[in-house]
């Protein structure tokens, strides 16, 4: 409908991002459990995670006692700088250089003179294995276990919880979140639309009419513009719906309004003011180019084809909108303009006597 869209984004506000609003609500608790779903995947994998670590460095310790039962006094060695320190006589022993990436010491088990005799680590890959047996050679014992961090179990197991929470989420929001909020939002925009429009042309209805009016009037007296309102009314309705029945007479109003809005400019407006009676807000318009419109569409009226056999014609009334009026003023005083129209025969137009 010409003005009918951009007035629904105009009067129709969303106030469904308030948290008072429950669609708002529901999005929040929806976005929480978004947020707690990624939480206890976070949480499971650091669990899963320090799990393992716990795991391996328990049993390297045990490992390492295990070793080392002969050994009076055991001096247990994790600051990285000391695994450091413990690499470099390893190397020494050795008589190389040991690649860095290859081992890295957990725990170091000394003699009471504070000799190197078991050391055990995490080692990646063959040339540690090697290391292992080239310390053996050199006397020292070495507790050395090949250790390899199974991250794959780790990372598929927290995929798949992730994955099966995610799920389990998108269709909890599904189920209790966007179905019922989709019939929910649709109810609402239909009340809010009815608020608004009448429901049997999807006009807007008189209380819309009212701001998109006033609206008007303000930017005319703003920029100093013409403004004018046109009421026109089915010439013997009774006599269709007394003819045809009520529902034709419904399909006549339907039709009547499709083909008046073909005929409006984008910036008019056309209101179902009661009953076969309608109101056009015309923005920039003279009363002489009302008038010159009013003919217009009276003649496109009568010659159209409205969902009966004979010609249905209009009676019309225009008056200018002057800058303190009301919307009720200016149309009543269309009205009396009309009502000359119909006293002088019907299917005419009339322009208020002060126009
Ligand atoms: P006039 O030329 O003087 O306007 O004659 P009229 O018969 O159109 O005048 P009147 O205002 O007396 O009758 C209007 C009729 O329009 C009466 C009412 O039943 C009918 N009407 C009002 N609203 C609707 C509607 O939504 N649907 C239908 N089918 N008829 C309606
Ligand atoms: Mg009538
Ligand atoms: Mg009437």
């Amino acid at each position: 409908m010409p003005g009918g869209d951009a007035m629904s984004s105009r009067v129709v506000r969303d106030h469904t991002a308030s948290w008072s609003h429950p669609e708002g609500l529901l999005r929040a608790v929806g976005n929480g459990f978004i947020a707690l779903t990624i939480l206890a995947v976070v949480a499971v994998t650091w669990m899963s995670y320090d799990h393992h670590l716990r795991y391996y460095c328990g049993y390297l310790r045990i490992l390492s006692q295990m070793r080392a039962q002969h050994i009076s006094e055991r001096i247990i060695s994790r600051h990285p700088e000391s695994w450091k320190h413990e690499a470099a006589r390893i190397e020494a022993l050795l008589g190389r250089q040991r690649p860095e990436a290859h081992l890295s010491l957990e725990e170091c088990v000394y003699d009471s003179d504070g000799r190197l005799i078991a050391a055990v680590g995490a080692c990646r890959g063959a040339p540690c294995l090697r290391e292992h047996a080239e310390l053996r050679d050199a006397g020292v014992s070495v507790g050395m276990l090949e250790i390899r961090m199974e991250l794959n179990p780790l990372v598929r197991r927290t995929a798949m919880i992730g994955t099966v929470a995610t799920l389990m989420g998108l269709v909890a929001i599904g189920l209790f979140g966007w179905f019922p909020m989709r019939g929910w939002r649709e109810s609402q925009q239909r009340v809010c639309f009815l608020a608004e429009h009448d429901p049997l042309t999807e006009l807007l209805n008189r209380q819309a009419a009212e701001r998109v009016y006033a609206h008007e009037r303000a930017r005319a007296s703003r920029h100093e513009l013409a403004l004018s309102v046109l009421i026109f009314d089915i010439d013997h309705f009774k006599r269709i719906n007394d003819s045809y029945g009520h529902e034709r007479g419904d399909q006549v109003l339907r039709a009547l309004t499709a083909l008046v809005s073909e005929q409006l400019r984008a910036s008019d407006t056309l209101v179902r003011w009661g009953g076969e009676e309608f109101v056009i807000i015309a923005p920039h318009t003279t009363v002489d180019l009302a008038v010159q419109f009013g003919e217009k569409l009276r003649a496109a009226v009568e010659a159209a084809h409205v969902g009966i056999p004979e010609a249905v014609t209009i009676s019309i009334g225009i008056s200018p909108c002057e800058r303190t009026d009301s919307l009720p003023a200016a149309v009543d005083r269309a009205d009396e303009a009309l009502y000359r129209a119909k006293r002088a025969g019907r299917n005419r137009v009339e322009r208020a006597e002060s126009g």
